[in-house]
């Protein structure tokens, strides 16, 4: 792990006076019901008759949400999160899962100093439960900053001392400080998972990942390496998802969740974007899309989905809506490691994808013909087979004689070693011709009002 210089350290574990003496600090800025997080959500699980029913040890967990050279994106995805929502953490909704209280520099009601004491009383140990470190954004060398000002920085130290004697407090120096003592660190986003855009070609903040940053030794005090949900920005469902599991495993209640060699969740990143993609039958049968706005596979025009360790396609973006190829847009590969040189230059076909696409044109151009006289069978009742009892156009046409031949050869290949359950054919179940139950019954008078039908038969009758 980098060192940080001196002047950025601030006062580790601040003298317990400062912790303690919230009665006597100042006004906080914008928060002017001087209300915590804690009392708000008390005050919400109250209105709602809820009262916090623990089935393990632990009643709640602290979330300390730090943000380093971040576009603040992954905040958006996980305050947007539905599977579970951020508010069932945060109001200890769902059973067995201890509450969240989540430390976030946007989501949190105190401001100042008020802020910052909580993360001074986790450095100190004086926390009243256990804490998870949860980082957004990539951490920047904050050796190489001028005038020693942070690149990204949380709170001042020491706590209501004067601005002349004050440090900026870098987010790199509070993973520094607050991950040993942590339960779990949890990297949010490509940037902090593998290093993403800040990282890329020309880093000249020196930025890394959560886990260059820690080391390959690091482990918290459950014993877990660092936590890795990327995504640029990640689905906030996946980090929720990873919290509540991991809650469940620290409460007794679950298994350690699997984790893959990159620390990711085993559950959300074993398969490819292609795997689950809505396109892939498209790639099967080798149509592709030329044009963006294309229905079709977007391989050729940029897509890395068959190499690309991504769930999207089967979350969606939020709430099982959008998300990439879903909304049109081909993978660039922003859930992996590398991203973005590694997939640069975006949207041009990537390399190997030519002959895999290649090879599901050639196969696809036989199999799509066999298929559509398959689907023309399939869509018609055995009664009906050449005369479709609808006034609706068939998109398809004349059926040519070389259509009708080789759909006789599939239908016996189908029921081939089985036997066919009921008559084989329109001829073989209706041998005097198909007539529908009105037909049969009122004969040619099938399609008139009974009443007209009835004066008829009077007619015939005299
Ligand atoms: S759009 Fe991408 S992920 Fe989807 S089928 Fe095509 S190559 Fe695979
Ligand atoms: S499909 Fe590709 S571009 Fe889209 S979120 Fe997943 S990895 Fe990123």
């Amino acid at each position: 792990m980098p060192e940080m210089p001196e002047s950025q350290m601030g006062e580790a574990g601040s003298p317990e006076p400062h912790l303690s003496e919230t009665s006597k600090m100042p006004d906080q800025i914008g928060n002017v019901g001087r209300r915590t997080t804690e009392e708000l959500v008390a005050d919400i699980c109250a209105s709602q008759g809820k009262t916090q029913l623990s089935l393990g040890p632990l009643e709640k967990v602290y979330v300390f949400w730090l943000a380093g050279m971040s576009c603040d994106g992954c905040t958006v995805s996980v305050s947007g999160a539905t599977e579970p929502a951020l508010e069932d953490l945060l109001t200890g909704s769902i059973p067995g899962v201890p509450l969240v209280v989540l430390h976030h520099t946007v989501l949190t009601l105190e401001s100042g100093d008020h802020f910052t004491t909580s993360l001074e009383k986790a450095v100190a140990g004086k926390l009243d439960a256990p804490y998870v470190v949860a980082y957004e954004g990539s951490i920047a060398d904050e050796r190489l900053t001028a005038g020693c000002e942070p690149f990204s920085s949380s709170g001042s130290l020491p706590l209501w001392a004067g601005s002349e004697v004050r440090q900026r407090i870098s987010t790199a120096e509070w993973v520094k400080r607050l991950a040993p003592g942590a339960a779990a660190v949890i990297a949010v986003g490509t940037c902090a998972t593998w290093g993403g855009i800040p990282a890329a070609y020309g880093n000249v903040t020196g930025s890394m990942s959560v886990m260059d940053f820690l080391g390959k030794d690091y482990r918290s005090t459950t014993g877990l390496s660092v936590i890795n949900i990327p995504g640029c920005a990640p689905v906030g469902d996946n980090f929720t998802d990873a919290v509540q599991a991991i809650l469940l495993f620290l409460q007794g209640l679950g298994p350690l969740p699997e984790f893959d060699e990159l620390g990711r969740p085993k559950w959300q990143f074993a398969e490819t974007v292609h795997q689950r993609c809505v396109r892939a039958g498209y790639y099967e049968e080798g149509t592709f899309a030329k044009n963006y706005g294309d229905k079709e596979c977007l391989v050729e025009i940029g897509c890395w989905g068959p190499v690309v360790q991504c769930n999207i396609t089967e979350k969606g973006a939020v709430g099982h809506m959008g998300g990439c190829m879903n909304a049109g847009g081909p993978c660039i590969g922003c859930t992996m490691p590398g991203f973005p040189d590694k997939f640069s230059p975006f949207y041009k076909s990537p390399p190997g994808s030519t002959v895999s696409s290649n090879a599901s044109r050639l196969l696809g151009s036989i199999i799509r013909p066999l298929r559509r006289i398959s689907q023309r069978e399939r869509n018609r009742e055995i009664r009906w087979h050449d005369t479709v009892p609808s006034g609706w156009a068939s998109e398809q046409g004349d059926v040519s004689l070389t259509h009708k031949i080789l759909e006789f050869f599939y239908e016996k290949m189908q029921f081939m070693g089985s036997q066919r359950p009921g008559p084989h054919s329109a001829k073989e179940h209706f041998p005097a011709g198909y007539r529908s139950l009105p037909e049969r019954l009122y004969g040619e008078d099938y399609q008139v009002l009974p009443e007209e039908r009835e004066k008829k038969a009077e007619k015939r009758a005299e």
